[in-house]
């Protein structure tokens, strides 16, 4: 979500009349997009800053500006602690971005007539809510979407009102909010205009989309909507809560061949007393259950999820309960992480569990996820997989593209692959990527 946000500012400053350059060396303006879902994402944004302002010691006139969800959750305090920001403003506020390069325009002029420089200008902060106004303005603006890839992404929904015991998510990015079905449609012909063929839904929960106006039509409906548009051929949506994968959405994996056999669905945990401290609202039996009837739509749909070990009150036995779990559904990729305390969330009154045994816990799951993901890489040597190439790799002649199941491929070709889905038949796989040949070339 980051990276679509990242680009919708973008394409606000090019209108504005800025110019992307690759290195913030050669940069007027630097925005960072953070994170704070982790306190290692959150912690990054201030050792980042401190590059940035030797740069700006250099450059007075540089701006240095802060996005995303650090910026919601700090506001002005950012800008105590980080006296070299400019900028400050939350995910649902940066379609504002030229009204805040002018406003800090006047702050730095007025700084200037009273002080003769402009370094003690006032910085702008912008964390307003929630996400309704941000998607109108997008949307009344027309997108010029700078496409660099033949694969997008498209937001269609924003926040949570899930509360999980351990998220920042509803503080950070807000109260649920879908964007209308005809904007979601809009935007993606003119993507597909500009040559894009595979699209990934984005939202928090994005299985919570709905559109009221249209009829009250929900995520499974939007895709079967989406799949008649000229030009895409691909459909991926993420992330997914376990809650609201409803008959609906599960029959669109059984019927629709863009929609493509992979799965993000986060289950956090094993053990129902997790899962039930953690306010997931669904047990173990409950998301394998979920599991079997998407496996008996779309047979060979590969699932990932997200963990999270080490949740306060975990013991040994609920965590071998993760560890069954995952045998039980078994992933074709998987992220896991150590609980970390987020400011303001419940489970960071709780008492906490050491740190070693988060770690050692950790180390376990990863073993036996990154076996799984092995395995599943391993089934596809000797088949034939439809990529889409989307980029040259690293290696000369080396092009790169996806498989159905969001496999990163690489094969021997020259730049003409690009934005073409390939036959290609796998001759060798490793533990996070396949390598093949195009067939008939
Ligand atoms: N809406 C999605 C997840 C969004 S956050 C869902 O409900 O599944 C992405 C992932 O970050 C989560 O699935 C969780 O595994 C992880 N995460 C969120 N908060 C965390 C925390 N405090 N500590 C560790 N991992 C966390
Ligand atoms: Fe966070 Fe997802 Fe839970 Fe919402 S449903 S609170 S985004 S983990």
């Amino acid at each position: 979500m980051n990276v679509y946000d990242s680009e919708r500012m973008g394409e606000a400053l090019n209108a504005a009349g800025y110019q992307s350059v690759n290195v913030p060396d050669e940069a007027d303006m630097v925005i960072l997009n953070t994170c704070h879902i982790r306190e290692k994402a959150a912690e990054k944004v201030y050792s980042e800053l401190g590059r940035l302002k030797k740069l700006k010691d250099t450059n007075e006139d540089m701006i240095i500006g802060v996005a995303g969800c650090v910026a919601q959750a700090e506001g002005e305090e950012m800008l105590a602690r980080a006296p070299t920001v400019d900028l400050v403003f939350g995910p649902q506020t940066f379609q504002a971005l030229p009204d805040m390069l002018d406003e800090l325009a006047d702050n730095r002029a007025d700084a200037l007539a009273e002080n003769g420089h402009i370094k003690k200008a006032k910085g702008v902060v912008r964390t307003s809510f929630p996400a309704e106004e941000k998607f109108a303005t997008l949307f009344e603006t027309p997108r010029q979407p700078l496409v660099r890839s033949p694969a997008a992404f498209v937001t269609v929904q924003e926040g949570c009102d899930k509360f999980c015991t351990f998220c920042v998510v509803p503080y950070t990015r807000g109260a649920e909010v879908s964007r209308a079905a005809v904007e979601i449609e809009a935007e993606i012909i003119s993507l597909a205009q500009k040559g894009v063929s595979e699209i990934t839904l984005l939202g928090q929960n994005v299985n919570a989309w709905h559109d009221e106006a249209g009829g009250d039509i929900g995520l499974g409906q939007l895709l079967r909507r989406l799949a008649e548009v000229a030009g895409i051929e691909r459909l991926r949506y993420t992330t997914s809560h376990p809650r609201d994968m409803d008959e609906a959405l599960i029959e669109a994996h059984a019927d629709l061949p863009e929609l493509m056999p992979y799965l993000h669905l986060p289950v956090q945990a094993g053990s129902d007393k997790i899962l039930k401290a953690m306010n997931r609202k669904h047990t173990a039996a409950d998301y394998i259950k979920l599991v079997e009837r998407i496996r008996e739509a779309r047979p060979d749909i590969a699932l990932s999820s997200d963990f999270i070990v080490g949740f306060p009150g975990e013991t040994e036995e609920d965590f071998t309960a993760t560890l069954d779990l995952v045998k039980q559904v078994t992933y074709a990729q998987a992220y896991s992480f150590k609980y970390s305390p987020r400011p303001g969330t419940p489970a960071s009154e709780d008492p906490q569990i050491e740190e070693d045994v988060k770690s050692e816990r950790l180390a376990r799951l990863q073993e036996l996820l990154n076996a799984q993901q092995v395995h599943f890489n391993k089934a596809q040597t000797d088949e034939t997989l439809d990529v889409l190439f989307e980029k040259q790799g690293k290696k000369p002649g080396q092009m790169v593209g996806r498989s159905p199941y969001l496999q990163t491929v690489h094969v021997d070709a020259d730049e003409t692959v690009i934005g073409k889905i390939l036959p290609v038949k796998i001759t060798k796989a490793h533990a996070n990527s396949l390598s093949g040949e195009i067939l008939g070339s």
